[in-house]
């Protein structure tokens, strides 16, 4: 499916990249995903990376014009003809705003915006419970979907970690800025005809299987 600019939001936890990444292996899409980008610059030791760590380690969120700039190099590197998927980005209207005058920019233009629905009792379960191989990125839950031997990556015999934004505390921090910013966002695209919506408190393969079948409807 060439082109198609899609937009994932929901909560923390709420299995949106899980889905994204479902999306590029069925078809073809590109997942961009905000947190993993500044997770890569963190990492690198990049500038970008120094001015972003305070937020991401606090669960707040990065100021627009940091985040807003990687993610229209990332979009930009990737040909008009791909499609793509923006995992986590935009979160707020004023980074919406600036998308929209990005993607004129690049020729493209969100198609639409699938929001995953959940509460936040399941969310504080599902993200104290997630752990990330080291080494290639797979995603577990050791309560619902553990490893096979106990913090070993299946894939790639990686060593699991938690992220450091994982804990308790900082889960609610990050939902609460959550609710309060991307609220908003949420209608912003309603008004435009653009959000669908997913009820992702259901097991992986279901919500898998709505995702799909509202981008096949998209044409
Ligand atoms: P995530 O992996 O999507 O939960 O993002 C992890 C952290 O990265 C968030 O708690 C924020 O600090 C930061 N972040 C990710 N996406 C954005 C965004 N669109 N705007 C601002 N900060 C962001």
């Amino acid at each position: 499916m060439a082109g198609r600019t899609l937009i994932f939001t929901g909560p923390p936890g709420s299995g949106k990249g899980t889905q994204a990444a479902h999306m590029r292996d069925r078809l073809g899409f590109v997942p961009l995903s905000s947190g993993d980008t500044l997770r890569a610059e963190i990492k690198a030791g990049s500038d970008i990376g120094k001015q972003a760590a305070q937020y991401v380690q606090a669960g707040t969120l990065v100021p627009d014009d940091i985040i807003t700039g990687v993610m229209l190099a990332a979009v930009s590197r990737q040909p008009t003809s791909a499609g793509v998927i923006l995992d986590g980005f935009p979160r707020t209207v004023g980074q919406a705003e600036a998308l929209d005058d990005g993607l004129a920019a690049a020729g493209r233009k969100v198609d639409a915006v699938i929001d995953f629905r959940i509460d936040d009792g399941l969310i504080v379960e599902r993200i104290v419970n997630r752990r990330i191989c080291k080494n290639c990125g797979a995603t577990y839950n050791i309560r619902f979907c553990p490893p096979k031997v106990a913090n070993v990556c299946d894939r790639c015999g990686g060593e699991l970690m938690q992220r450091v934004d994982d804990r308790e505390d900082v889960i609610r921090t990050r939902l609460a800025t959550y609710r309060e910013q991307t609220t908003p966002l949420i209608e912003f695209y309603d008004r435009r005809g653009l959000l669908r919506s997913v009820d992702a408190s259901r097991e992986a393969p279901a919500v898998e299987s709505d995702v799909v079948a509202l981008i096949e409807a998209l044409g």
